[in-house]
This record gives structure tokens, C-alpha cells and sequence, in this order.
């Protein structure tokens, strides 16, 4: 089984990385797919978030692309079974929801959830931004966070 990851991933915080870590038992290949969506600006470079997230796994199972377009065609080209989302709260599940259902109803390609663990669910890439941003310190945040910079 195979498994799309997406995400703006501006920056891949420990949340995003706990996720993978959890759920890679449960299938042979995770494709950590970052998005180039054209209505959001990003703030970390695109290669330096690519380096970033390499850096943090070792693990042949977990391969790092980019994508631009819908997550179900890119799951679709790559054959995956699921697309895989975290969920921090009920805010993040009522959001969810709707675009799992959308994607199923047009490609049968289900969604696999993942609630956070519990002490990483504050965790907020726009928020790490705005730290960042303000001479923050976000090493608690983001693994390696040296890389992105
Ligand atoms: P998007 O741009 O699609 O919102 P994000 O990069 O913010 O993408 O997040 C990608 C996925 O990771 C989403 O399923 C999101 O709910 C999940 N996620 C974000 N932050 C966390 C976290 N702290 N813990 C677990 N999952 C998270």
C-alpha cells in the first residue's frame, strides 16, 4: 500500500514528522508530496524545504517530491491507495472532512487520518512562520530547523 502526504509543509514541523513516523508501519511507500499552490505564497525556499525534510528521514519507504495541481491526480499518477492528512483538532477535522469526501467522490481514493499526539498538537506552521519571522527561536517546533535557513 501506498500513501500521498500533502502539504504546504512551510515549514515540516515535528507534527508533520511524527505523523510519517507513525504511519509508515502501516504502509510500504510514503510520499511526502509538497504542493506549489499558485494562491498560497511560501515563505521557507522550496529547496530548502525539500533538504530539510530529507534530512529528516532515513528510510527508503519515505520519498520527498513536489507537486502542483490536485492530490488525487498526483495519487492517481503515482498509484497510491491513500492520501494521508494529520488532524490536531476538531477545527482541523471539519475542514478535512469535506475535501476526503470531495476526494473520494471523485476518484474513490480515500483519506487515512492520524490524530496528533497530543503534546505536538499546538503545532502550526503559519505560527512557526510568525516566530521565525520576529527573530523567534523554532528549534522546539521544527527538527533540524537549521537547514531552512
Ligand atoms: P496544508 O497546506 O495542506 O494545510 P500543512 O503543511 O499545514 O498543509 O499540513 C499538512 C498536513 O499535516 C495536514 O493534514 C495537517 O492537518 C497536518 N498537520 C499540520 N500540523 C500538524 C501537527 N502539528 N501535527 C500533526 N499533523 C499536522
Amino acid at each position: 500500500m501506498k500513501a500521498v502526504f500533502p502539504g504546504s509543509f512551510d515549514p515540516f514541523t515535528k507534527g508533520h514528522e511524527a505523523i510519517v513516523h507513525r504511519a509508515i508501519k502501516y504502509f510500504d511507500t510514503i510520499y511526502i508530496a509538497i504542493g506549489e499552490n499558485s494562491s498560497k505564497l511560501n515563505f521557507f525556499e522550496l529547496d530548502k524545504r525539500i533538504k530539510h525534510i530529507q534530512s529528516l528521514f532515513d528510510d527508503e519507504k519515505i520519498k520527498i517530491l513536489t507537486f502542483k495541481g490536485l492530490t488525487v491526480d498526483l495519487c492517481r499518477e503515482l498509484e497510491a491507495d491513500f492520501i494521508l492528512r494529520g488532524l490536531r483538532d476538531g477545527k482541523d477535522f471539519e475542514f478535512e472532512k469535506s475535501i476526503a469526501q470531495m476526494n473520494y467522490k471523485m476518484t474513490g481514493i480515500d483519506t487515512f487520518f492520524l490524530l496528533t499526539n497530543e503534546e505536538l498538537s499546538s503545532i502550526n506552521s503559519s505560527i512557526v512562520r510568525e516566530i521565525y519571522k520576529n527573530g523567534g527561536k523554532i528549534s522546539d517546533f521544527v527538527t533540524n530547523s537549521h537547514i531552512l535557513v
